[in-house]
Order: C-alpha cells, then structure tokens, then sequence
C-alpha cells in the first residue's frame, strides 16, 4: 500500500469502510521495518496496532474523523505517552513524558495513529540529525548523505513513505531544512498558530510545531487539524475561523519579493537557476517578481546564534539529575548530582550552546552579545514588515547547497551552522513560511522557500499549491 497518496483520499476510504486503520497501521509498520536502515525511527508505538482498532470502532460508530486511520510520526522531542521521549538525549533515555499536548491529542482525536518516534539532532539543535546521541539519519535518495535536521527522521520517513505525515518543530530552519534535503514539503506556521505544550523547549521564543508531508494538500489538512489557541501555552493564538487549505490560486496580481540576499555568494548557482526557472513560471501565471533587499538577513545567523543559544541555556537548566532522565550513579551529593548528570547526560553540542548562552548572557557580555542581537531582531521585524507592505509573499531557496556528505561537517560547528543561513530569520521575525520540493541538483532533492506575513498561512499554501502543479511533481499521483 503506497503511503504516499493523499491523505484526504485514505482518509475517506477509511471512512467510507474500503479500507481500515489497521490496514493502514500495518502498511506503516511494514515499511519501517522494509527501509529500517536509514534510521528515521528511534522507538515504535507498541500501541499503534491496538490504536488502529480504536479507531476502526470509531469510524464504525459513526464519527466523522478528518485523519481517519491516517498513521504518523511524531519527532522524538514530542512528549507521549506510549513511547519514551528522548528528544535523541542521552540525558533523557530513560525519560517517560506525564502528558501529551495539544498537538499529539487535536490528532489522535482527529483519527491519526502514532506508528513511531523519530530521530533527529539531540534537542533539536543541529541541522544535519548528526547530533542525535543514537546515531545519524541517511538522506532517503542517497544515503551517503545527510538528511538535513534537526527533523531528519521525521523528513526522511515521509520521504520513504513509512507513514502519511510527520511532525517536527522548527526553531531556526529545522523542519523546512530536512524538507529540502529529502524532497517533501515542510511548513513552518505563524509562532503560537500550533500550541507547543508537550514539546521539549529549544528556543522558547521561536519554538513552532508544523508538518512534514508528501504534498501542500496534506500539509494543509494537517495544519488544519492542529492550529489553534490553547490555554496551556500563553504564547499560542486563534486560528482562522474558516479552514486552511490548498486551493491551488491563480497568481494574477501577487506581488512576489525575491529576496536579494539570499541568491548571492554561498548559493550553488544550479539552485539559483532553479529558481529563476521557477520565477519565469510564477510570471507566466500572473504574479508580479520584484527583487527585493532585506539587508538585515546577513546578520540574522549571527543573531539568532546568539539568541537562541541564550535560550537554550535557560530552557536546559531543568535536567539536573533531579526531576528528568538521567541521574549520575556516581554522585555522592547534590551539586555533584547535577554537574555528574549534565557532564554525562549532554552531548558536545547541547553543551556548546549552553556555554554560549551562559557567556551572552552574562553580566559584562550581555550588552554586548545578547542586547545587540536582540536590536538585529526588531531590525528584521521591520524590514520583513516594509516588505510585506509591498508584496504578499517573499522568495528565495531554502537552502544555499543540496544535501551534503555524512560526516562532512559534524566536527565543524560553524560550516554546520551555516547551513541556517537563510532559514532563521523567519524564525526571529515570527512569520510563516514553507519548503516546496523545487526539482534537483546533482539528482538531490532542492527546496524553494516562501514566506508570508504573521498568519497568513492560507495565502502562503496557495501560492506553494501554485508552485507544486507547476512543478507537476504530484500530477501522477
Ligand atoms: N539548525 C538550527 C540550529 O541548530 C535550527 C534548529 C531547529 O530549528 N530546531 O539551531
């Protein structure tokens, strides 16, 4: 059964009775198994069978369920609790989540089935899944290569099609990165669209939850099915009142900024010509490209490799031993307690953020580093709000290159970070903005990126609806 189909069409075969959850269920976990060697799962649900068969006696009972039967996976920094939730930590092995929130309970209820957690960087802090703690994740098309992260599991699992969708959390690039290098879809809401209660903290003030899928049509249903405020996250907003879908738009009058920084020195010049094959395109159906200069997104990797280590800092201060995951055997006392649990717990990276975030933060440092980046910040709010003022959406790649060598850049934290470059000023900005597999480069998978302003995802999937049937990629589905 191919998992790849859209997601409304298994839906309603679900629920018109031709075919059941445990089917799907089934077909999921056969394909995990079938394509085990590239390493996007860390646990199984053990419950995922007997869920399915819930859901069948939902379905039989009446209830009309959007996901119906539909299986998923959830990146391993979600908390549930069947499973552990390790966000791929050593400190957090041992670790088993008290509750689930709103994201994994709005798609249980909507019919979906967890099948499995996946890998990607330990707190999600990398962009590559090298930094798990249990080992790095293959790219889905060539596994010499990495699959972008920290969503790599989730990304490369609906790649291969071991499940109808993922969801990952993206902080600085981490869901719409993955999707790019692995050739699926990966949207990155409005910050607060999807509550983020019961999701690991990384970046506290661009933490956003958001789906990885085969299709805008299928990010779309699933962006529907998860959106909206929640009281357990102060930071989270209301959702639109009518549906968000993928009406593939007619572009007859859009105002496209291309975004001039990011088609300069870096980017691999066949991905630029990618993009100016696709501009072409976008002009021959009505849209107006303009290009457009944000001159503050060349300091927005520095800034957000300031601020969101800063946050980290804050955000890992709770594994101490004490209360989460694990606790050293070798302590004798409390302070040891927490300096042998975090020695032995943290891996080098979440331990090289903490170090930067402490220092920035720091009295003496904190004018230096942390007020100057937060001014960077509110620089970026207004030029993408000038922006936006004069087009309706924003272009550029996704990412400078294609998918790179495993083991290329794991020991060079700096070559690693630039692969953020231009992923991480929509995240300190706040704004929406989606991964659409563009076509590829030396047969890797490239991803064009669009942005839109705060809250207008629908927008933002009509236009990535527009770019998907020109690409045609989803024509033979
Ligand atoms: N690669 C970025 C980082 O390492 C983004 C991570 C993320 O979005 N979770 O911080």
């Amino acid at each position: 059964m191919d998992l790849k189909r859209p997601i409304a069409a298994l839906a309603a075969e679900v629920r018109a009775g031709k075919l059941t959850a445990s089917d799907l269920v089934a077909a999921s976990l056969a394909r995990i198994a079938a394509t085990d060697s590239f390493h996007t799962v860390l646990e199984l649900n053990p419950q995922a069978a007997h869920d399915a068969e819930i859901v069948d006696a939902r379905v039989a009972a009446g209830e009309d369920l959007p996901l119906a039967g539909i299986p998923f996976i959830a990146k391993d920094n979600f908390l549930t609790f069947d499973t552990h939730t390790t966000a791929a930590s050593n400190i957090l092995k041992p670790f088993r989540a008290p509750y689930e929130g709103p994201a994994i309970l709005r798609l249980k209820a909507a019919g979906a089935i967890l099948v499995a957690k996946a890998n990607l960087d330990a707190f999600a802090h990398g962009s590559s899944t090298e930094n798990s703690d249990f080992g790095p994740t293959k790219n889905p098309v060539d596994p010499t290569k990495v699959p972008g992260g920290s969503s790599g599991g989730s990304a490369a699992a609906v790649a291969l099609g071991q499940a109808c969708f993922a969801v990952g959390t993206d902080t600085g690039g981490s869901i719409r990165l993955p999707a790019s290098y692995c050739g699926v879809v990966g949207l990155k809401p409005t910050y607060g669209l999807i509550p983020r209660t019961g999701v690991v903290a990384m970046g506290s003030s661009t933490d956003v939850i958001g789906p990885l899928t085969n299709s805008v049509a299928d990010s779309a249903l699933v962006l529907d099915v998860l959106a909206g405020r929640d009281a357990s996250d102060a930071t989270s907003i209301e959702r639109d009142t009518e549906a968000y879908v993928a009406t593939s738009g007619d572009l007859t009058g859009t105002r496209i900024g291309l975004i001039k920084e990011y088609l300069g020195a870096g980017l691999d010049t066949k991905i630029k010509d990618q993009i100016e094959a696709m501009v072409s395109q976008l002009e021959a159906r009505g849209a107006k490209v303009e290009e457009v200069s944000l001159p503050a997104t060349e300091l927005a990797l520095a800034a957000y490799y300031i601020l969101v280590p800063a946050e980290v800092s804050s955000n890992l201060a709770r594994y101490d031993g004490v209360r989460f995951g694990h606790s050293s055997a070798g302590a004798t006392d409390l302070e040891e307690t927490y300096r042998l649990s975090r020695e032995e717990g943290f891996g080098a990276e979440a331990k090289r953020r903490i170090i930067i975030g402490t220092y920035v933060l720091s009295s003496g440092y904190y004018d230096a580093y942390y007020k100057r980046a937060q001014k960077v910040r509110t620089k970026l709010v207004g030029e993408f709000s000038a922006a936006f003022d004069k087009y309706d959406l924003l272009l550029g790649p996704t990412a400078p290159t294609v998918a790179f060598d495993l083991g290329s850049k794991s020991q060079d934290p700096l070559a690693m970070y630039l692969n953020d470059v231009m992923t991480v000023a929509v995240n300190l900005v706040g704004v929406p903005a989606i991964s659409i597999p563009l076509g590829t480069v030396d047969n890797l998978p490239v991803g064009l990126q669009l942005i839109a302003p705060q809250r207008a995802e629908r927008n933002l999937l009509a236009a990535a609806s527009a770019v998907e049937t020109i690409i045609g990629d989803w024509s033979a589905r």
